[in-house]
């Protein structure tokens, strides 16, 4: 069985011990006693060295905690160093989570029904239908203001049957691990904490997620609320600076932009529906008679199918004489059919006739008449009868 000292002191990162079995060639090592606390309870395990030697993952095998190592290592003694970079933003993480679970609690009787610690953040699972931003924005107040009153925190060992006033009742038997803040939270837990509330540091709340009717909350404790905060006005600045404006009245100002972007859009199909027309009133003009009297002109369009723009230059073109105007698209396979009414061909009675020959659906009035097709061959072979 392995010796947890983490158990008893979170702040121990270097230590001495003995290898007391060796697995997998040398790459899976036991020790006596270890520091290194091992993947559990939501809170990653540790990294460092044993003898110089990285350490990759630490697993707990209920009585034994296993390290994998990056190189063998021999039997004896060894010498561990935990990460405490890594040690310390975990412990301030976890601190903080029970300390959020109990305010959530507290303030709303909302329950934490999981936890998970995560690289970049950390999220807890609250038994609720919903959460209000004002709730949310109560609870990080109440949570700070814990933080500043350094409440201690402390480990005790406990029997299970006599532990009482547990945030959430433990279902093992024998000693239970209680991990408490001073008038705030009783919890039974196997993680490493900071020893003080106030080592937590700031408390963020960040986005809210509805799973399986609960709600998720991600948030950020320590250094980590810090640096986000630094990346988070970073890019905000970089959007005001654009703006040369204030921070705080980016929302508005892209909210601007964007209706401001959709009118411009707007008047801009309404250019091109007028461009199109004249254009197509252009080509006819420049269009010569064959021996019937009739002007024609083929149009065609790359992709996208045929929308206003295509229908606006065939009403130009149809505007007035003998014109007759065609446009196809490939993809998907379309073709409109437009006549002026002193051309004498029904456009719609004419598509129907090639349409029943050629496969495809559409129709239309005298004067425009417009098909989707079954294939571009099916297309092609309707353009050379038309
Ligand atoms: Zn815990």
């Amino acid at each position: 069985m392995t010796e947890r000292l983490f158990y008893t002191d979170s702040y121990l990162t270097a230590f001495e011990a003995t290898v007391v079995e060796i697995a997998d060639a040398g790459l899976r090592v036991y020790l006596d006693r270890t520091a290194f606390y091992p993947s559990s309870g939501g809170q990653p395990n540790d990294l460092g060295t044993l003898n110089g030697t990285k350490v990759l993952d630490v697993v707990d095998e209920e009585e034994r905690i296993a390290h994998v190592l990056e190189k063998p290592l021999p039997a004896g003694a060894v010498s561990g160093c935990v990460d405490w970079t890594r040690r310390f933003d975990h412990m301030q993480q976890h601190s903080g989570q029970h300390l959020l679970s109990a305010v959530f609690e507290a303030l709303y009787g909302m329950k934490t029904v999981s936890f998970h610690l995560g690289a970049e953040s950390s999220t807890i699972d609250l038994e609720t239908a919903s959460l209000l931003p004002a709730q949310v924005h109560a609870v990080e107040e109440r949570a700070f203001q814990l933080v500043l009153e350094c409440k201690p925190l402390a480990v005790a060992f406990e029997d299970a049957s006599a532990a009482a006033g547990l945030r959430k009742a433990s279902e093992r038997e024998g000693t239970l691990r209680v991990v408490s803040i001073e008038a705030v939270d009783r919890s039974a837990c196997g993680g490493t904490h900071v020893r003080s509330t106030g080592e937590i540091g700031p408390i963020q709340i960040r986005k809210l997620e509805k799973i399986r009717g609960n709600v998720r909350v991600e948030f950020l404790c320590g250094h980590r609320a810090t640096r986000r905060a630094r990346a988070d006005f970073e890019a905000l600045n970089s959007a005001a600076k654009l703006f040369s404006a204030p921070l705080d009245e980016v929302p508005e100002l892209v909210k601007a932009l964007q209706e401001q972007a959709k009118e411009s859009d707007k008047a801009r199909r309404k250019l091109a529906v007028e461009l199109a027309l004249r254009r197509g009133a252009e080509q006819l003009a420049a269009s010569v008679e064959d021996p019937s009297g009739l002007r024609r002109h083929v149009e065609h369009v790359n992709a996208g199918g045929l929308g206003d723009e295509v229908r606006a230059l065939a009403q130009g073109f149809t505007s007035a004489g003998r014109g007759v105007f065609v446009a196809a698209c490939g993809d998907p396979p379309s073709v409109m059919l437009a006549t002026s009414i002193e051309s004498g061909v029904h456009a719609g009675d004419r598509l129907k006739e090639l349409l029943a020959a050629h496969g495809g659906r559409g129709g239309g009035s005298a004067q425009m008449a417009q098909a989707s097709l079954p294939s571009v061959d099916a297309l092609n072979a309707l353009l050379a009868a038309l």
